[in-house]
């Protein structure tokens, strides 16, 4: 690795472990989740929940071989009723995975659910969507793919982990932690590691390999909130900490950015969807038309007359 900061924050570096079928990411988010935290101001369980979902972004995404973006979505119908995160892969961008999110909620009910609500807590009940969209050229043909799931368990990994098992059916080890720090280095920091046993399900690849995955899963399992997120605590040291016994390689990570897509052309492109009397209801005081970009809260003004 050329950049001596690599694998400390904002990466998603893949893996192997020698000696058994098992492949996997590890993705930890610092100044990235604090810049895409800082544009709202979220109460700490709803940015903890979107943090877990922005790793669950990166970690999924980053294993896209394409140019695309993968969306992991949330809705409910409790304190919490949208959370979304969503990794872009734009070869464009020198492979840098593009990372934006966030949040709907509803404050009265929050304030009612204590201090550290669990993600089932604040959803109550709902699903969880992970969208795969191919950016394609008009010679490719490659479909949008869509697996959905009920929320289930305590946590955004409980349900990523249901996913996991309804749709991909391949033995996995998935852990999403997103903490806040005080004191020096203040701030948020998530992290995810995923673990998954390639042999293909049924073959006898996978009945040779039980032994080796099982203990694979429980060193994977043993990693803590304080590890995943620690920037002093590099990528590859933590990789080793888990798997030396049976030897793990460690690849050059992906460096991931935050984003946003939205644009005046694009606010626009909405905006003249609407009926004209509808328009008009939307126009403020100063005459103008105010838009703000869930995901970043840019705040676009729009020109009525314009729209024709
Ligand atoms: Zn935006």
């Amino acid at each position: 690795m050329n950049n001596p900061d690599a694998g400390k924050h904002d990466f998603s570096m893949p893996f192997q472990v020698e000696g058994a079928e098992a492949r996997g990411r590890l993705v930890r988010l610092g100044p990235v989740i604090n810049e895409i935290l800082g544009t709202h101001a979220y109460p700490d369980p709803v940015a903890r929940i979107l943090g877990d979902a922005l790793a669950l972004a990166a970690l999924m995404g980053s294993q896209l071989k394409f140019d695309g973006t993968l969306t992991v979505q949330a809705r409910g119908k409790g304190a919490l009723t949208m959370v979304v995160a969503d990794y872009e892969h734009n070869s464009d961008e020198d492979g840098v995975g593009l990372l934006r999110g966030y949040a709907q909620f509803d404050p009265d009910i929050l304030g009612l659910l204590g201090k550290s609500p669990s993600f089932m807590g604040m959803m109550k009940q709902g699903y969880m969507v992970i969208t795969i969209d191919p950016k394609t050229k008009p010679d490719q043909k490659m479909n949008r793919y869509q697996g959905v799931v009920p929320i289930e368990g305590k946590t955004v990994a409980d349900s990523a982990r249901a996913y996991f098992r309804s749709s991909e059916q391949i033995p996995t080890v998935l852990d999403l932690s997103t903490v806040k720090v005080e004191g020096q280095d203040a701030g948020w920091r998530a992290g995810g590691l995923l673990v998954q046993h390639l042999a293909a399900p049924g073959s006898q690849a996978m009945v040779d390999e039980k032994e080796n995955w099982t203990r694979i899963e429980a060193l994977a399992n043993t990693i803590s909130a304080d590890e995943v997120t620690d920037p002093n605590l590099s990528g590859h040291d933590l990789l080793f900490r888990l798997f030396h016994e049976d030897g793990v390689i460690a690849y050059d990570p992906q460096t991931l950015q935050r984003t946003c897509r939205c644009s005046e052309e694009k606010i626009t492109a909405t905006l003249v969807q609407f009926g004209k009397d509808e328009l008009a209801d939307m126009v403020e005081p100063d005459g103008m038309i105010h838009a703000t970009c869930q995901f970043c809260s840019a705040l676009y003004k729009v020109d009525p007359q314009g729209l024709g």
